[in-house]
């Protein structure tokens, strides 16, 4: 008999010593019963109920990152975003979004949210004022991305989670941009922080991941939605994005430097338009980035003057690599008008700001004379060619 237990307990491979104070009667009752049914041997330990060692372990560490009292690792950034959603979402619902959101938010919100009688509206601008204009009786949850994508637009956080505590609102934010070495949105009263930890979280290009930290009453309702979607990250990358996370501090830090050297130098540069950097003085939403974040981030944008093509040049670039997706080690560029945002009209675009010489660029950690030597070299030939 107690080998057949040892046995038990050897398969269920998610069996662990690690006390988990956070989720403490967390685990669903039907659970608790087929432990009760195996007498002595610990199978509360699951992979899909958030709770394994590895789990465990590095939500409490993104928590504290986050300065939350609760946190959840989820299978990517889209899992951890809709699962906090539905969390506080029901149907006859009404939520109001910013305008210029992810796309896959957007494609969320857009595509299912309807089937589930959820209605939602989408601000005009980026101002608190503009959160508070779209506000309904049934309005449930605030959602904003600051800074914005890809224009890096900066909303007033404390101004928002303001609006949302006058109306008794839940107010969300997708964080991934800044990273939370960069922004702590729940200093400023935000209630629910979201990463896709594919970004900077992770660094290296290599993982997918989400992340959710909130307080330990509101990740309680995302946890029992969660676990019924079942967007949970597997042991093995919890323990690659565990490793990542280490050296995020450094990353990030280095992306920053990076990025506000990259960025000064395009702006003096006579081939590029516009540069939109909040760590730029010029940049529109300055002050209020200076006041909610802690460093400006790794991403910028720019523009090229009309007559180059922006295609070309990214094509030219031999060091900077074009990619979907953002935040890693290296640096990378994309082309929203012919990428991420193809799928609006021309004119949505020019309304959005999304000229179509607009370069989103990842600043990676890489020596800024080098990116500087290959953004050169990738000019001269564009103007050779044209
Ligand atoms: N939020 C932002 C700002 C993103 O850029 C992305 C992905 O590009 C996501 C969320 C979705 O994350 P994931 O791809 O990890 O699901």
């Amino acid at each position: 008999m107690d080998q057949h237990k040892k046995g038990l307990n050897t398969v269920c491979t998610h069996t662990g010593e690690l006390e988990d104070k956070t989720y403490k009667g967390a685990v669903s009752p039907l659970y608790m019963s087929t432990s009760y049914a195996f007498e002595n041997v610990d199978v509360k330990r699951y992979p899909r109920y958030f709770n394994t060692p590895n789990q465990v372990g590095l939500a409490k560490k993104i928590a504290a990152l986050e300065k939350a009292e609760a946190a959840l690792i989820f299978g990517s950034g889209m899992a951890a975003i809709s699962t906090s959603l539905l969390a506080f979402l029901r149907a006859g619902d009404h939520i109001v979004l910013q305008k210029t959101l992810y796309g896959g938010t957007y494609n969320l919100v857009t595509e299912e949210f309807e089937k589930f009688g959820i209605s939602y509206s989408f601000t005009d601008g980026l101002k608190a004022v503009d959160f508070e204009d779209k506000i309904q009786d049934n309005t449930k949850v605030i959602y904003l991305e600051t800074p914005s994508n890809p224009l890096l637009s900066i909303t007033d956080l404390k101004a928002v989670a303001n609006i949302c505590k006058k109306h008794g609102i839940v107010s969300m934010i997708d964080n991934t941009f800044a990273s939370p070495v960069n922004q702590n949105p729940l200093d400023f009263g935000i209630d629910v922080t979201i990463h896709s930890a594919t970004k900077y979280m992770g660094g290296h290009s290599d993982i997918c991941a989400g992340a959710v930290a909130s307080s330990e009453k509101n990740m309680q309702r995302i946890f029992h939605l969660a676990k019924n979607l079942g967007g949970s990250l597997s042991d093995y990358t919890v323990w690659l994005l565990e490793r990542s996370i280490k050296t995020m501090g450094i990353r990030v830090r280095a992306q920053n430097e990076n990025a506000q050297r990259m960025a000064q130098y395009l702006l003096e540069h006579n081939d590029i338009e516009a540069v939109y950097y909040p760590g730029l003085p010029s940049h529109p939403d300055h002050e209020i980035a200076k006041s909610q974040m802690k460093g400006f981030g790794g991403m910028l944008s720019f523009e090229l003057v009309p007559d180059l093509s922006a295609s070309e040049f990214q094509k030219s670039l031999k060091l900077i690599k074009p990619s979907m997706s953002l935040a890693g080690v290296e640096s990378t560029t994309l082309t929203p008008a012919l990428t991420s945002h193809s799928l609006l009209s021309a004119e949505e675009r020019k309304r959005q700001g999304i000229a179509d010489g607009l370069i989103r660029f990842s600043v990676g950690i890489e020596e800024t004379e080098d990116l500087i030597q290959d953004i050169e070299q990738a000019l001269k030939k564009v103007k050779q060619k044209q």
